[in-house]
């Protein structure tokens, strides 16, 4: 069993960082502690040694290179919307959150973003400066690691994913060197972080590529959100209406069909949250199919770029038992769809605290724009998706709600390994060639992580 962090290591850590850096303890430090190592989620969970709030790039360097130096393993932490910003009692978080910030520059159309700055906290910055980058949907998600696993944004179409708009990075590797990561320099480097880079080190900041607001199709700097309420038993007949607009490319819509039960009623529905992209007063148009089913609810309208995920705020809560359930496919099959509600419905059945899991299938009528580059990204031919929010309240629980969402997804990708891909930011478990397809992607990936971090400082991904 791993050690637990002694006393005089810390005092040997703190007494490097000077005192102006918090060190907090579960013996010293009660409820900050308690409260700064909390996440997202309580899935895999852990309570670690001590958590390290640095305050500068210069006295995160020093943190990770007393790790290393005194083989304390450690894991940082940014927005904590993963399970993978936690560690135990062996080991050290180093909390970004005193560490953030955004410099826009509107004249070379790029921003920098700094330690924990969280995605909503990017696309503010970027909206007062008439721009917006590939942004997903979850407000205090940290910008850097949603970017560096790839970023499926929504307005992927249009910019290509998060981990294309990565132009150069300030990287502390596993010898705690502090890496200028850009095109002339480090190019291999480079290559990695856009998609894989997690794996690669603590990035301390991040260039990232804006877009001019102009580009969303309106001089508003809008799209089109809304929502289409129907009852569930209605499922077969809406799912056939969705799959000829799903695939109609030739208008700009986006979304997902979730299968739930909202609250405060918690009667089962099928949900389609829409977007559409361009002139907000045209949305109507490709969504005609969908009033002409006449929805128990529809509403929608324009929304600021950077308040499109305002309305999913409540999926960001800390705590409870959350996971995403994630995989990239080729198609939207109507019977296997259907197939999964009759598993949602056994799960809420038997798991009545999962009540608020929403299976729920993810489209974009327009394939990722894709870049003129390689990289570690692999996902520009996906555009279609199963992403199902588990949230689930009761340990004892945990194993069958999973068990149900494997089920899901196993129904939805089919048998044949060609039609379905992983994603980076959603798996960190199951081959690594589902996330990093294409000859000699992984090849690559591995050889550059052997080169970067061999004995798997940030984590073992790639090397095993
Ligand atoms: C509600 C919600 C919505 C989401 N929506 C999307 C979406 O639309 N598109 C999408 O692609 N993803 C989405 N995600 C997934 C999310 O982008 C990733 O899980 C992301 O890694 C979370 O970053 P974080 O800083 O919040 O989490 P953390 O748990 O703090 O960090 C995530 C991982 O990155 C590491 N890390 C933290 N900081 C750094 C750093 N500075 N340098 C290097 N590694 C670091 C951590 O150790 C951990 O392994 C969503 C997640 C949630 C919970």
């Amino acid at each position: 069993m791993a050690k637990k962090l002694s006393a005089s290591q810390l005092q040997d850590l703190q007494g490097g960082l000077g005192l102006e850096v918090e060190i907090l303890t579960g013996e010293g430090s009660g409820d900050r502690f308690q409260e700064l190592a909390q996440g997202w989620t309580n899935i895999g969970r852990e309570t670690p040694g001590a958590i390290v709030m640095p305050q500068t790039e210069k006295q995160i360097q020093k943190t990770v290179q007393w790790a290393v130096q005194s083989s304390v393993p450690f894991v940082a932490k940014s927005g904590g919307h993963s399970e993978w910003s936690s560690i135990g009692e062996q080991g050290i978080v180093i909390n970004l959150k005193k560490f953030s910030g955004i410099e826009v520059d509107a004249v070379d159309q790029t921003a920098r973003l700094k330690g924990s700055v969280l995605a909503k906290d990017v696309a503010v910055a970027l909206a007062a400066t008439g721009s917006f980058t590939a942004l997903g949907n979850g407000n205090t998600v940290g910008a850097i690691p949603y970017f560096l696993g790839g970023g499926s944004s929504i307005t992927n179409s249009i910019t290509g994913y998060g981990s294309d708009q990565i132009i150069a990075a300030r990287m502390i590797d596993a010898k705690g060197r502090l890496v200028e990561v850009n095109e002339e320099e480090e190019p291999g480097l480079l290559y990695a972080i856009r998609g894989a880079g997690q794996f690669f080190g603590l990035v301390t900041e991040l260039t990232v590529r804006t877009t001019p607001l102009s580009a969303l199709g309106n001089d508003r700097g809008v799209i089109w959100v809304g929502a289409f309420v129907f009852p569930l038993e209605r499922a077969k007949e809406v799912a056939e209406v969705m799959k000829s607009l799903m695939d109609d490319a030739s208008r700009a819509t986006a979304g997902l069909i979730m299968t739930m039960a909202p609250p405060p009623a918690r009667k089962p529905a099928l949900i389609i949250s829409a977007r559409y992209t361009g002139n907000p007063d045209d949305a109507q148009t490709p969504y005609k199919p969908l009033y002409d089913l006449q929805p128990l609810v529809a509403k929608g309208g324009p929304v600021p770029i950077q308040n499109a995920s305002d309305a999913r705020e409540t999926l960001c809560a800390k705590g409870d038992f959350k996971r995403f359930g994630i995989v990239g496919l080729k198609r939207f099959d109507i019977d296997r769809f259907l197939e999964t509600i009759e598993v949602w419905k056994a799960m809420v059945k038997q798991c009545p605290d999962a009540i608020n899991t929403a299976f729920n299938f993810q489209w974009d009528s327009r394939p990722p724009k894709t870049p003129e580059f390689e990289s570690a990204m692999s996902l520009h031919d996906t555009r279609y998706w199963q992403n199902n929010l588990i949230w689930h309240t009761d340990p004892a629980a945990r194993e069958q709600v999973d068990m149900f969402n494997d089920e899901c997804i196993r129904i939805m990708r089919g048998p044949d390994r060609s039609e379905y891909a992983d994603f980076q930011n959603g798996t960190r478990t199951g081959p690594l060639e589902l996330r990093f397809r294409g000859p000699g992607k992984l090849d690559k990936l591995k050889a550059l992580k052997l080169k970067w971090d061999p004995v798997g400082v940030f984590t073992r991904q790639l090397l095993d």
